[in-house]
């Protein structure tokens, strides 16, 4: 830290990204990307966009809100597009919390609102999920502030119905309750169809995971026009030109191949129904996620301990150090050749230690 570096961020600890190692060929089952590439739309839309890289890109992200309002059967003005999901959250922490709306999340959820909630120094109220990773809907009923919820959860992978999450909306109709759906496209069902019906409903999901484009870095927020406003007022006295164009095009292109997106889910799907009856029979516990990863854990191997003999082997998955998760490792369901490669690495990791 610089002696010029603001004193209220002296104490911010920053989110930790899953490693993205140069050095060696890894089998990457750590940050939840997809195995498949982007659909070839995506990339030819994207190569055609780079050409015209001198000019900015349209601050009204016009043609991207207007495939999605084709896709949702909804309008434009119903949609927030951004650099990443990540953007559309931090955006909402900004709009939707103050020292009267604290920000509501579970004690095990996605790792960056505690963040985002030190970055702009706002009140929490974190709300402990039960002892088997489920969310007791009763805690949020009513939340007491603007509610995060992740659905489906994230390490946890387990996911609330769409009438659970109603019966949150109902008790808490002054306040925002925000659905952070990056993993609903691998067996969750989606609110999206809700916020017409609930004005206090913030929907974001993301192009990281289903549509295989997490390095171009793309989002979107659905909800009533007002609070789509209220985001670009965000948005808008931060960067204007928050998404660029070759990153609008693959989207667009993305959304042109709505069937690519959904076999590369259920093939997805398949794995880890696979994988996860594999795991099972070697004796690991695990929850019955609907994502692209699984959530487990060893009676006889704490997390650090595969996670590092994983490593050794050339394989990463995702441990997370808080006394709460620390037995647990999250994996993402790459490819069957990668998946296979793990349970042979898990096999042998076993073998060794009885
Ligand atoms: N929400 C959840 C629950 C996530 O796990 C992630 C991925 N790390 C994100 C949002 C953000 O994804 P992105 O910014 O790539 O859209």
């Amino acid at each position: 830290m610089s002696r010029f570096f603001s004193d209220k961020f002296a104490s911010l600890t920053p989110y930790t990204p899953g490693e993205q190692p140069r050095d060696a060929a890894y089998v990457k089952l750590n940050t939840n990307e997809s195995p498949f590439p982007p659909s070839p739309k995506a990339v030819a839309a994207a190569s055609k966009e780079a050409e015209r890289l001198m000019l900015y890109s349209d601050p009204d992200e016009r043609a991207l809100r207007e495939a999605l309002a084709a896709l949702h059967g909804l309008t434009p003005d119903e949609f927030l597009v951004t650099n990443g999901s990540d953007e559309a959250l931090y955006f909402a922490f900004s709009a939707y919390c103050d020292d009267r709306h604290p920000a509501v999340f579970a004690d095990i959820t996605y790792g960056f609102y505690p963040v985002f909630a030190a970055l702009l120094s706002l009140p929490t109220r974190v709300v402990p999920l039960r002892e088997d990773f489920t969310v007791n809907v009763d805690d949020f009923c009513p939340a007491g502030g603007t509610v995060f919820l992740a659905n489906p959860n994230a390490p946890t992978g387990l996911a609330l119905s769409p009438a659970e999450i109603e019966r949150i909306l109902a008790a808490n109709p002054d306040s925002v309750v925000l659905v952070d759906e990056a993993y609903v496209d691998f067996g969750a069902e989606s609110v999206l169809p809700l916020i017409r019906r609930r004005p206090n409903l913030l929907v974001v999901q993301t192009f990281s995971k289903s549509r295989s484009m997490a390095g171009a870095r793309l989002g979107f927020a659905a909800g009533s026009p007002e609070l789509i406003a209220d985001l670009n007022t965000i948005r808008c006295s931060i960067n204007p030109y928050n998404v660029n164009r070759m990153t609008l095009a693959a989207g667009i292109g993305a959304l042109a191949d709505e069937e690519y997106t959904h076999r590369n889910c259920q093939t997805i799907i398949k794995t880890r129904t696979r994988v996860l009856a594999e795991m099972r029979k070697m004796g690991f516990w695990a929850t019955e996620s609907v994502t692209n990863f699984l959530f487990v854990r060893h009676p006889a191997l704490s997390g650090e301990a595969l996670y590092r003999a994983l490593r050794e082997r050339g394989i990463l998955v995702r441990h997370f150090g808080t006394p709460a998760l620390n037995d647990y490792n999250r994996i993402t369901v790459g490819s069957d050749a990668q998946m296979d490669t793990l349970l042979g690495a898990v096999r042998s990791i076993l073998e060794e230690k009885s």
